[in-house]
């Protein structure tokens, strides 16, 4: 059986859940909605059929997440941020079809924010509290503001970029074709970095291997010499 905790306040209908999920009180999930593993539902949220949400993905409370919406892994939503999935909404007459949302991964949404139906928010794209989003947003954009305007980059840690460089953790971007990037040279440090840790790790362990080896020749040899004794 999976493991994962639903809270007995909570109305759950799927079974379509991650391991390591929480949902906590006063939650509504209907029949067919897909909720990966970790993630931390709070309470008062209602997530309706149509929905495919990753893993690592934090909803905080009063969210509901209409039919037509797609969120990636790590995304954060926070309080009460509104979503929609209907241009011309009346009372009593569905669309043949909602609108599409995707919140790509590592994407983060402040309290309250309103996001518009039929877009696509981009990968650590940072949503400033109270904005309206109404067009697609770029990976690594922060956004505020109603209508929400681009204000910016943020970094993966979530702190805004000045000349492209993170002042919090000194990763570097760049921006090529419209596109914010990390630098080549991050990634040729990261693999520097990895590669390293890597060598590290063997030397580490071919030293705890002879380590051990010499602890079972101690051993052999005490007790060698004991059988001898
Ligand atoms: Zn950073």
């Amino acid at each position: 059986m999976l493991n994962y905790t639903i809270h007995p306040l909570a109305d759950v209908q799927t079974d379509q859940i991650g391991e390591g999920t929480s949902i906590w009180q006063f939650s509504v999930v209907l029949k067919r909605a897909q909720i990966g593993a970790n993630c931390n539902i709070n309470a008062l949220t209602l997530i309706e059929n149509d929905v495919i949400i990753g893993d690592n993905v934090t909803v905080k409370s009063g969210v509901q997440i209409w039919d037509g919406l797609r969120i990636e892994n790590n995304v954060f939503i926070g309080p009460n941020v509104s979503f929609t999935n209907d241009f011309t909404p009346r009372s009593k007459q569905r669309p043949a079809e909602f609108l599409k949302t995707t919140l790509k991964h590592h994407a983060s949404i402040g309290a309250n924010a309103t996001i518009i139906g039929g877009i696509t928010i981009g990968e650590y794209a940072l949503i400033g509290a109270g904005s309206v989003v109404t067009k697609d947003i770029a990976p690594y954009a922060l956004v505020y503001g109603n209508p929400a305007k681009q204000h910016g980059w943020v970094c993966e840690c979530g702190t805004k970029l000045e000349n492209l460089i993170c002042p919090a953790c000194q990763t570097q971007y760049q921006i090529k074709d419209n596109t914010l990037n990390r630098t080549e040279q991050n990634r040729t440090e990261q693999n520097r970095t990895e590669q390293n840790r890597t060598e590290q790790n063997r030397t580490e362990q071919n030293r705890t291997e002879q380590n051990r080896t010499a602890v079972n020749d101690d051993w052999f040899h005490a007790n060698t010499l004991r059988g001898a004794a």
